[in-house]
């Protein structure tokens, strides 16, 4: 079941054995092992194991999975449970009320999965909601609401999707993630910075517990208390979440097995390892997802009908160090050097087959990192963000000279890490009028890292007017809200005016459109 791909570190064939074995130990996720812990038949909770609230997410044609974790104290080691395995009842109907019950059926968890539930039901109805509950014991889980994705031939002529990032706990509420879960919506992406691994910070808005986590139950407890927040419960239940993750779900800028602290690559890979479980065993993905030792397969291709393709990708597993480090500045010659990479090569080829074959009106690269350049010098000197596509040159120069040639059908790319919006042009050469305009970016704002924010800081200012590509930018809080129809791609910048304390209203800062058959981001 462990599939290995970091021979690199591991030496000879014997000692990856030897390593493989360790973890399975630690990490047993195999989905036909059934817990190995004595199994609680009759378990008689003091209150309700459901504090963490559930979740759907991937949705497909008929086909959606449904999330739950048991925990009684979500800070406690082990969620407060003992190690104990127990069944848990799921419940899936086609109305609120469960008059017209769909599915139903038991399945066992237990504490080397942190007691969560993942269940993917199959042969439901395609583009239609679905409201599910868990049941243990005699305690019943709040409800959820769902939707399946239509066919992938289906001619649908509306897709509405949210996109998030980034929710550090310290540094401010949920209320975007409260706002979010009012809106009528198919579907929700978070594109990563689910969690924060720091240690306590100063001066927090609330604060966050435990030190920096390095360990599988360190991360647990950070997620516990994440799915702890009302909000996000509330906007897990709303709607059903195709996630991806950046860099702070394990440590902030870490590339593949680098660590940004210069630990060794075998001790910050078992880090990794413990990091990717604990993500999988909180996120609403397919069982096909699950981590093997200390690789996750999360770069995956989702379809809506023949209107949307969504790619979503993974920029942190399989790239290249920071070629120019981590520090802003010009581009260094490592970051044109044949080699650098930030989706490692059979992500990429995977990604190019996949924009070559879908038939769809609009092409969806859902990702982490800004794509376009981000000039932050004023006048004539560059400098640049190391952390983003812009260092990586030759998986830029790819993927542009891929949409100027093989031109699939109105390139979107969606993006997050940056903690403010920005909305822009994806060109080879941003200075130049000439250089075609190649697909549209929408980078959007976090959920709460970064705190208040303000509109346009004078910082800015600068860089608005040193790039010409952008054609929008705030930075306060909120989520991004688009409504895609064959003709036209709809983005609302939903903007929250503070989340240094609860109770914000939320108001629509800008809209901007992308017309079909013409690259490029106007205002609405
Ligand atoms: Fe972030
Ligand atoms: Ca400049």
């Amino acid at each position: 079941m462990i599939v290995l791909t970091r021979r690199r570190f591991l030496g000879t064939s014997a000692q990856a054995l030897a390593l493989a074995a360790i973890w399975a130990e630690a990490f047993p996720l195999d989905p036909a092992r059934v817990s190995a812990a004595p199994l609680q038949v009759a378990p008689t909770f003091p209150r309700s194991p459901f504090t963490l609230g559930v979740a759907s997410g991937d949705p497909a044609d008929g086909s959606v999975v449904l999330w739950t974790r048991l925990a009684l104290d979500p800070l406690a080691e082990g969620g407060g449970l003992p190690p104990e395995a127990y069944r848990v009842t799921w419940e899936l109907a086609e109305d609120e009320r469960f008059s017209k019950v769909r599915g139903r059926d038991t399945v066992e968890t237990g504490p080397e999965r942190a007691h969560s539930v993942h269940v993917e039901v199959d042969g439901l109805r395609p583009e239609r909601p679905y409201w599910y509950r868990f049941r243990v014991g005699s305690w019943e889980s709040p409800v959820g609401r769902t939707r399946t994705a239509p066919r992938a031939s289906a001619d649908l002529d509306r897709l509405r999707l949210g996109f998030v990032s980034c929710q550090h706990w310290e540094q401010g509420y949920y209320t975007a993630h409260r706002h979010l879960a009012q809106e009528d919506l198919d579907v929700v992406l978070h594109l990563g910075d689910y969690i924060y691994e720091y240690g306590p910070q100063p001066n927090p808005v609330r604060v966050s517990v435990g030190p920096e986590c390095t360990t599988l139950a360190g991360y647990r407890q950070r997620y516990a208390q994440y799915k702890s927040d009302p909000d996000l419960q509330a906007v897990h239940a709303a709607h059903p979440f195709i996630v991806t993750w950046d860099d702070h779900e394990v440590e902030n800028d870490y590339a593949s097995d680098h660590s940004n602290d210069g630990e060794p690559a075998d001790s910050f890979v078992r880090r990794r390892a413990a990091a990717y479980q604990a993500y999988y065993e909180h996120m609403p993905l397919r069982v096909e997802r699950r981590p093997r030792g200390p690789d996750m397969p999360l770069f995956r291709g989702i379809p809506y009908g023949r209107l949307v393709d969504l790619a979503v990708l993974d920029t942190r597993q399989y790239r290249t160090p920071q070629p120019c480090g981590n520090k802003p500045g010009p581009l260094c010659e490592g970051a044109f050097a044949p080699g650098a990479t930030i989706l490692g090569e059979s992500q990429r080829r995977w990604l190019f087959e996949r924009l070559d074959r879908s038939p769809a009106r609009w092409h969806v690269m859902a990702q982490q990192v800004m794509m376009a350049p981000l000039d932050l010098a004023a006048g004539p000197p560059e400098e640049f963000s190391m952390d983003k596509w812009t260092a990586y040159q030759p998986d830029v120069e790819a993927l542009f000279q891929f949409l100027a040639t093989r031109k699939p059908s109105n390139p979107i790319v969606l993006s997050g890490d940056i903690h403010s919006s920005w909305a822009c042009d994806l060109k080879a050469k941003p200075h130049e009028a000439a250089s075609p305009v190649l697909g549209s970016e929408f980078v959007g704002t976090s959920i709460s890292s970064g705190r208040d924010g303000t509109d346009i800081s004078p910082r800015n200012q600068v860089v608005l007017a040193e790039n010409p590509h952008v054609k929008f930018h705030n930075g306060q809080r909120g989520y991004v809200r688009c409504t895609v129809t064959r003709d036209r791609w709809h983005t609302d910048y939903r903007v929250v005016p503070f989340v240094s304390r609860p109770g914000a209203s939320v108001e629509t800062r800008a809209s901007l459109v992308v017309e079909n058959g013409r690259p490029g981001v106007t205002r609405a």
